[in-house]
């Protein structure tokens, strides 16, 4: 089964009949919908919350929550609506704030997986008004976070971009931090990076168990391009099937607990 865990639900006509005829032709079986929020030119949480529910055998809900803004309830009512992960971008305060912790816990408390953007965010809207600064993102902010919530499954974005090294330490120490390799759909970060990239990063036993395929999609039609960069990628690492199972699908059926 493959599964993109990281896909954005963006403001465009027909959006979901459209991602739904596309995820069979790209080989896409179940896919995370998330906003980013309204500056990304993204739909709200109830929207995501429609989708699923219409087609909850394709679509998976991840909760756009907003540290600095969001209570615990929050994350309560959430789960009551049926969302199996959170999705976290742009916070007020670096992602270590103690002031997050009580949001944290009570992620934990539900086993929900949290997608965190992490590394140099796109630029939007409002920035100076919401305090936004990719510092706030780095790979290693989230250092404490995995520490202190060991039942917390992280998912860093990414790799961490460009703090890739930070990321990929990230996931070798830490039991509860995975990471993605998304980016723009034209490839972005990963457009000059070759496989020795991939196998400096990715050095020790069981490496390719902490990172999840997904596309960041902003539109429907960037899926097919965020799908086959990532099969370039690792046909030119000759990774073995176990290795691409997890990788597409088992690591992310996992973090979702789903059963199906
Ligand atoms: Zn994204």
């Amino acid at each position: 089964m493959v599964i993109d865990f990281h896909a954005h639900y963006a403001r465009q006509e027909n959006f979901i009949p459209r991602l739904i005829e596309a995820l069979p032709k790209v080989g896409i079986d179940r896919i995370c919908l998330c906003s980013a929020g309204e500056e990304f030119g993204h739909v709200s949480n109830a929207e995501v919350q429609a989708a699923f529910e219409q087609f909850p055998e394709k679509i998976i809900g991840l909760a756009h929550v907003r540290l600095g803004i969001d209570t615990p309830d929050a994350v309560d009512e959430f789960v009551r609506q049926g969302f199996k992960g959170i999705k976290i971008i742009n916070p007020l305060a670096p992602y270590d704030d103690p002031g997050y912790f009580p949001l944290y816990e009570r992620m934990e408390h539900y086993n929900l997986p949290v997608l965190f953007h992490t590394g140099i965010v796109m630029r939007t809207r409002g920035e100076r008004e919401r305090q936004v600064s990719s510092l706030k993102m780095t790979p290693a902010r989230l250092d404490a976070v995995a520490r202190s919530f060991p039942g917390l499954n992280i998912v860093g974005a990414h790799l961490g971009a460009p703090w890739h090294e930070e990321a990929s330490m990230m996931a070798r120490i830490h039991p509860n931090y995975y990471v993605d390799l998304t980016g723009a759909c034209w490839g972005g970060w990963r457009a000059n990076k070759g496989p020795d990239f991939y196998r400096y990063h990715f050095f020790w036993p069981g490496a390719w168990n902490k990172v999840v395929f997904g596309t960041d999609i902003l539109k429907v039609e960037e899926l097919a391009a965020g799908k086959e960069i990532h099969d370039r990628i690792f046909e030119q690492l000759n990774l073995d099937k176990p290795a691409l199972d997890a990788i597409y699908g088992l690591t992310a059926a996992r973090l979702l607990h789903l059963t199906t």
